[in-house]
C-alpha cells in the first residue's frame, strides 16, 4: 500500500530554492549521493562488528553507477546499510541539522548558490538539481522487505512496498530533459566520479555498455578503493587531499592546510588532520559538530569523535585510524581509554606543528586562519594546558606598531621592546578601530611602548590565564597596575601637581561621590583630560556588556577616575576653584560631563544621557554667545 507524506516544512523551503537554482556546477550531486553511499556502507561495516549477520550471505560493500534500461534514468546504488520504511521517511523527508535555518538564511541571500548544501547536512536533496524526480530502493540490512521513497519535489514524497534483492539502498534519478544527455553519457559520468571517488575505501564501480558472456552488463572499477591515509604520502596529490577533506566536510571551499601522519612506537595510528578556510556556523555553538572521524583498523567507528582533540583545537577536520583501539570502542567507553589519551596527546601535537610550519612559511594563510579561528584557539591559553606556550607563540594580534588590520606576534613585540620596557601592554575593547583611538595608549605610545589590541571575548580570560609570555608580565593598558617607571624629574613634578590640584582632586571627589573607587592624578594620559581605570578584579566595560547581553549578573566594580594633569583643561578649572569658590555650581556641571566623557572611552552607556546632552548644550550656548 501507498502513503503519501509532506515534507517538512523546511525542506519543502530548501527544495523549492534547490530547484529554482539557476546554480551551474549541478554536477555536485554525484559527489553528494557517493558520499552517502560510502556513509551507508561505512554504517554497515561497523554494525557488522557485533552482528556479523547483516552481512551474511553478501559480503560485496561496494557502490555501483548505472545508465538504466528506462530512458532518462541514471542509478547509483550502494550495498551499504539501507533504510527501513520509517528510517526513508524520517532521513529524506526532514532536516536534521539545527543549523539548516541559518543555512536557509544564507541561500537566500546569495541567491542560486547552492554550494553550501552538503555543509549542512542536506546532500541528498541536491539530486533535485537534475532530476525531476527522484526515486528511491531501499532495504535495510537484516531485513526482507524493501521500500521506494518517491517524489518530485513539489507533492510530498510517497512510500510504498518495492522489490529488491539484497541489502542497500538504489537511488534512481530521472533527469531533467535538459541535462539528460550530459549524465547519461558513461565518459562523462567516469569522468566526474573519477575526480571524487579516489578517497572512497570502497569499489565505484560503473556498469559498461558491452554485455559478458552471462547477458550481465560488465563493472569497470573507476578508484582506487583504498582509504586515503593508508597510502604513502609521497603518492597523494593536492587534488586527493582536497577530495578526502571535502567528502568529510562537505566544505566547498578548498583547505587551508593539512597534515598527514604515522605515529609508531608502543601505539600506531594514522592521522591526517585539516585545517579549513573558513569557520563553520556552528562555531561558538556548545551542540555545534565537532571532532574526528575515528576508524579502528580501517573499520569506520564514530562520525565527530570528539574526545580525540582539546575543544581549543575543535575547528579542526580529519581522521584517525588507530591500530590499538578496541573495535567495540563506544563514545562511553572511549573516555576511559587509556589508548585514547595518548592519541588526543599526539594529534594535539601534530596539529600545533602543522600550525607553527603555516605560521612560519606561509604568513599569509596563517593570517586567513587567525582570523578565523584564533579566538578558538586562544581558549587553549585559559585552562590548564600543557600546551600553553605554544599557543601562545602561535598568537596574533593587531598592535600600535603594526598598520591597521596587520598582526603582531608577541615575539615580533618582544624583539621591538625599548629597553627600559618591563612588560607586554595590551588593550581589551570592542574593535581594533575604537582602541586605536583610545586615551590609554597615550603614555605608553609617548615612550615608544607597543601595545597589543584584544577584541574577542575570550581574550581578558586567555590572557589572565596566560600571564606572562617568556617571562614578560602581561599588562593590561586600563588596569590600575600600570605601573610606569618614572624619572626623578618626573616623581618631582607629580609632588608639585599633586600639591596645585589638591583642591579640584577635592573638588572632584566629592562631586563624583561613590560612583568612582578613588580620584588621583594620571600619569597615563597626554592628550586626554581624564579616564577611567580598572582595579586588578574588575571586568573590563565590554566584558561586562558581554557578560550582561549573555544573561549573566554582573556587579559593576567601581573605577578609579584620574585625571590628567597637564591637560589645560585641568589648570582652567584647578584656578577657577581658586577664584570662584563661592559659585561651585557651574564646575560641577564640567566635572559630570568630564565623568561621562571618561565612560564613553572606556565603551561603558552614559548613566544620565540626557543629562550629558543637557550639559553639552548649556555649554555650547555660552560659547557660541562669547
Ligand atoms: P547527510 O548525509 O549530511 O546526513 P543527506 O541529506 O545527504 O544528509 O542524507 C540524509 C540521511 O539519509 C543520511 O544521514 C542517511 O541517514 C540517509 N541516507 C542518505 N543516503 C543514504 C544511502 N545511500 N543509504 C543509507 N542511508 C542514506
Amino acid at each position: 500500500m501507498q502513503t503519501r507524506h509532506a515534507f517538512e516544512a523546511e525542506v519543502s523551503q530548501l527544495l523549492e530554492l534547490v530547484i529554482g537554482s539557476l546554480y551551474t556546477r549541478k554536477e555536485i550531486f554525484l559527489r553528494e549521493l557517493v558520499s552517502n553511499a560510502q556513509d551507508a556502507l561505512d554504517k554497515l561495516r561497523f554494525r557488522a562488528v557485533t552482528e556479523p549477520e547483516l552481512m551474511a550471505g553478501d559480503g560485496t560493500l561496494e557502490v555501483r553507477i548505472r545508465v538504466d534500461a528506462e530512458p532518462g534514468v541514471l542509478v547509483i546504488e550502494d550495498t551499504g546499510v539501507g533504510m527501513t520504511e520509517a528510517e526513508l521517511a524520517k532521513n529524506l523527508g526532514t532536516l536534521a541539522h539545527s543549523g539548516t535555518k541559518a543555512f536557509l538564511e544564507k541561500l537566500g541571500e546569495r541567491r542560486g548558490d547552492v554550494s553550501l548544501i552538503g555543509q549542512f547536512g542536506v546532500g541528498f536533496y541536491s539530486a533535485f538539481l537534475v532530476a525531476d524526480r527522484v526515486d528511491v530502493v531501499s532495504r535495510a540490512a537484516g531485513h526482507d522487505q524493501a521500500f521506494r521513497w518517491s517524489s518530485d519535489a513539489k507533492n510530498g514524497f510517497t512510500i510504498e512496498p518495492a522489490e529488491r534483492a539484497a541489502r542497500g539502498t538504489e537511488i534512481r534519478l530521472h533527469l531533467k530533459a535538459d541535462l539528460a544527455k550530459e549524465y547519461l553519457d558513461r565518459w562523462h559520468i567516469k569522468d566526474l566520479v573519477r575526480q571524487y571517488s579516489d578517497y572512497v575505501s570502497y569499489p565505484v564501480k560503473l556498469e559498461v555498455e558491452k554485455e559478458g558472456p552471462d547477458g550481465q552488463r560488465e563493472l569497470e572499477q573507476i578508484n582506487r578503493a583504498k582509504a586515503l591515509w593508508q597510502r604513502p604520502k609521497a603518492e597523494i596529490s593536492s587534488e586527493e587531499y582536497e577530495e578526502l577533506y571535502k567528502h568529510i566536510t562537505h566544505d566547498y571551499e578548498p583547505h587551508l592546510a593539512h597534515t598527514h601522519f604515522k605515529v609508531e612506537g608502543t601505539m600506531e595510528f594514522l592521522g591526517l588532520l585539516y585545517v579549513p578556510r573558513r569557520a563553520p556556523f556552528d562555531l561558538f555553538n556548545p551542540s555545534g559538530k565537532r571532532g574526528l572521524r575515528l576508524f579502528v583498523r580501517r573499520v569506520f567507528i564514530l562520525e565527530d569523535a570528539q574526545e580525540i582533540l582539546p575543544v581549543y583545537l575543535r575547528f579542526l577536520r580529519g581522521v584517525v585510524d588507530s591500530d590499538d583501539l578496541p573495535l567495540n570502542v563506544s563514545r562511553e567507553t572511549l573516555q576511559e581509554s587509556r589508548v585514547l589519551h595518548a592519541i588526543k596527546k599526539q594529534v594535539t601535537k601534530k596539529a600545533l606543528d602543522l600550525l607553527d610550519d603555516l605560521a612560519k612559511d606561509k604568513p599569509e594563510d596563517y593570517a586567513i586562519f587567525w582570523k578565523a579561528f584564533g579566538a578558538v584557539l586562544k581558549e587553549g591559553l585559559a585552562g590548564d594546558s600543557a600546551e600553553k606556550d605554544r599557543i601562545a607563540k602561535l598568537l596574533r594580534a593587531p598592535s600600535t606598531k603594526e598598520a591597521a588590520g596587520g598582526l603582531a606576534s608577541f615575539d615580533a613585540y618582544k624583539t621591538r621592546m625599548p629597553e627600559d620596557q618591563k612588560a607586554i601592554y595590551y588593550l581589551y575593547g570592542e574593535s581594533e578601530d575604537v582602541l586605536r583611538r583610545s586615551p590609554y595608549l597615550e603614555a605608553l605610545e609617548k615612550k615608544g611602548f607597543e601595545v597589543l589590541f584584544f577584541t574577542d571575548p575570550v581574550d581578558e580570560w586567555a590572557m589572565s590565564g596566560l600571564g606572562e609570555y617568556d617571562k614578560t608580565p602581561l599588562v593590561s593598558a586600563m588596569r590600575a597596575d600600570l605601573e610606569l617607571e618614572k624619572t626623578a624629574e618626573e616623581t618631582e613634578k607629580e609632588r608639585k601637581d599633586k600639591e596645585a590640584l589638591s583642591p579640584l582632586l577635592t573638588r572632584i571627589t566629592k562631586v563624583l561621590g561613590d560612583r568612582v573607587r578613588e580620584v588621583k592624578l594620571s600619569d597615563r594620559l597626554t592628550d586626554s583630560p581624564a579616564c577611567l581605570v580598572l582595579t586588578k578584579t574588575a571586568a573590563p566595560a565590554f566584558m561586562e556588556k558581554l557578560l550582561r547581553e549573555s544573561g549573566r549578573k554582573v556587579p559593576h566594580e567601581k573605577r578609579i577616575f584620574e585625571i590628567n594633569a597637564a591637560h589645560p583643561l585641568m589648570k582652567n578649572l584647578a584656578s577657577k576653584i581658586e577664584v570662584e569658590s563661592a559659585n561651585v555650581e557651574g564646575i560641577d556641571g564640567w566635572i559630570e560631563v568630564l565623568y561621562d566623557q571618561a565612560l564613553l572611552s572606556e565603551g561603558s552607556p552614559l548613566e544620565d544621557p540626557n543629562g550629558f546632552a543637557r550639559r553639552v548644550t548649556a555649554m555650547l550656548v555660552e560659547l557660541s554667545a562669547r
